[in-house]
């Protein structure tokens, strides 16, 4: 009886949220191999995350291929009970051929034990007998930034761009069957029961030809119900902590008028998302901008570089409908921004301050990173006098400032990656010194600090091995389905 009254509370929260829906693309659900595609995270996060749609868009172009989708939490935060079930037909999720799961930070593995546990599926790849469970896929920008920790875990593990592996993927999975063996001569495919270490993957997907978009659209996606385009892949700049630089190399732009081109053969789009690790080193930016404010679009921008923001610039941004940017200065410190790899020029980052407050945007939230390796409290008391200061430039211009504090983690492939994690207490000290320090500019400044502990968390599944398996087996065998905060799971996020 509670699983029948389950499986309809489920049924009703499904349709409800497809009903929302709006597509121009229309993904088979059934086919000769069955797929969920799992997003370990909010419903409304796997919908605003470009890696996860383009896995679904490109799974329904590949004939004989069946697609659901699966989110183990709906939309108010809590996660799912188990039995779970896929969110077009509501089929029992065990019962399907294939389970991918599209992974975009690592905080997101510990939500595997809490999906897989309660189906009754081993999480270890050895102890499942092939034939008997899905066969599991992991893919995703997580996985590319560690392949190892999930590899005694996974039956297959994609650890490049989607776009040049999984379609190729599926169709030999369709013509061998869902057994990794099939698969495991496939550029880029890692099987780790054949091969020891992951294989290169395939050269770079041509962004510019082919740009990344949602395809399906909800009001409950982190962009308000906006539509999305991947306008660059990877970044030009050298920031000696970013993921997001290591893993998409080279960077890759999707040219002004290949994006008009995109925007012309949509004529329903007015409210537009351009996906970005950087948006403002687009080549073209002003292009694009002007692009979008021709035609009236409003725009939900990512972070922005200061040195960017040209008048042109932000009068564009100000026709489309922008009223808060983000920067991302990581520091106060001059030394540790150097060392960072950021480039920062003080005065000129003020007056910029200032020109964002007159063209009319309202809010402006500025990015910092606290415990970078070499960092000691004289640089803490830089970043607070950097930030007092920004506070009185941020009320004269009328903005309301905001300071989001994070933690450095040093992520494989990153030339960083060597540096040492500080530590959750001694993150904890350091973020408390800024709290306290930064209490006489509360009036003019809201600050926001992530949690030690989680960024301990995420620390550690940077860099753990395949023996990740073991720990989730030794730790708890009834995990729960939540992981840890999906903030890093924005596509275009800047830090
Ligand atoms: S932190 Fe931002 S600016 Fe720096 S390399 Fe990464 S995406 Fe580029």
């Amino acid at each position: 009886m509670t699983r029948l009254a389950h499986r309809f509370s489920y049924e009703e929260a499904t349709a409800r949220l497809q009903r929302l829906e709006r597509g121009e693309a229309v993904v088979p659900i059934a086919g000769k191999l069955n797929v969920g595609l799992v997003f370990p995270g909010p419903y409304g996060m796997g919908m605003s995350n470009l890696g996860f749609l383009t896995a679904h868009r490109l799974a329904g172009m590949v004939p004989g291929i069946g697609v659901e989708r699966f989110f183990p939490e709906l939309t108010d935060g809590r996660s799912l009970a188990p039995p779970f079930y896929s969110f077009e037909t509501r089929r029992p999720l065990g019962d399907l051929d294939v389970l991918a799961f599209s992974i975009s930070f690592e905080g997101d593995f510990d939500r595997l034990p809490g999906i897989l546990g309660p189906l009754g599926i081993p999480l270890r790849a050895a102890d499942r007998r092939p034939g008997r469970f899905p066969l599991l896929v992991v893919g995703g920008a997580g996985v590319a930034a560690n392949p190892a920790a999930l590899s005694r875990l996974a039956d297959l593990v994609v650890a490049g761009e989607a776009e040049t592996i999984w379609p190729g993927l599926l169709a030999r999975l369709l013509a061998e069957g869902p057994v990794a063996a099939g698969a495991a001569d496939l550029p880029g495919v890692w099987a780790p029961a054949h091969r020891e270490v992951p294989p290169d993957p395939p050269p770079p997907h041509d962004v510019a030809a082919s740009p990344a978009y949602a395809h399906l659209i909800t009001p409950a996606n982190a962009f308000g119900g906006a539509h999305l385009i991947e306008v660059m892949r990877g970044c030009p700049r050298h920031c000696v902590f970013c993921l997001a630089r290591a893993i998409y190399h080279p960077p890759r732009a999707v040219s002004a008028a290949a994006f008009a081109a995109w925007l012309a053969a949509r004529p329903w789009i007015d409210d537009l998302g351009l996906i970005a690790p950087s948006l403002f080193d687009h080549p073209e930016l002003e292009e694009l901008l002007t692009v979008c404010a021709a035609r009236g679009l409003r725009l939900r921008n990512s972070s922005v570089k200061w040195e960017r923001l040209t008048d042109p610039v932000l009068s564009r941004l100000s026709r489309c409908g922008v009223k808060g940017l983000t920067l991302a200065p990581e520091s106060g410190s001059a030394e540790i921004r150097r060392r960072m790899g950021k480039a920062l020029r003080e005065e000129a980052f003020f007056a910029t301050m200032e020109r964002i407050g007159a063209h009319g945007f309202m809010h402006l939230k500025l990015y910092f990173l606290v415990g970078f390796p070499g960092e000691i409290d004289a640089d803490l008391e830089a970043t607070a006098e950097f930030l007092e200061r920004a506070a009185g430039t941020a009320h004269q211009a009328g903005l309301a400032l905001t300071a989001a504090f994070s933690g450095f983690v040093p992520k494989r492939g990153t030339p960083a990656e060597t540096g040492g994690f500080a530590g959750a207490a001694e993150l904890k000290r350091r973020f408390t010194t800024l709290k306290r320090r930064l209490k006489t500019a509360a009036p003019r400044l809201q600050v926001r600090f992530d949690s030690p502990e989680q960024i301990a968390r995420q620390a550690f599944l940077a860099q753990v091995g395949p023996d990740l398996v073991d720990l989730y087996l030794k730790e708890d065998s009834r995990w729960p389905v939540r992981g840890h905060p999906t903030s890093g799971t924005m596509p275009d996020s800047d830090v």
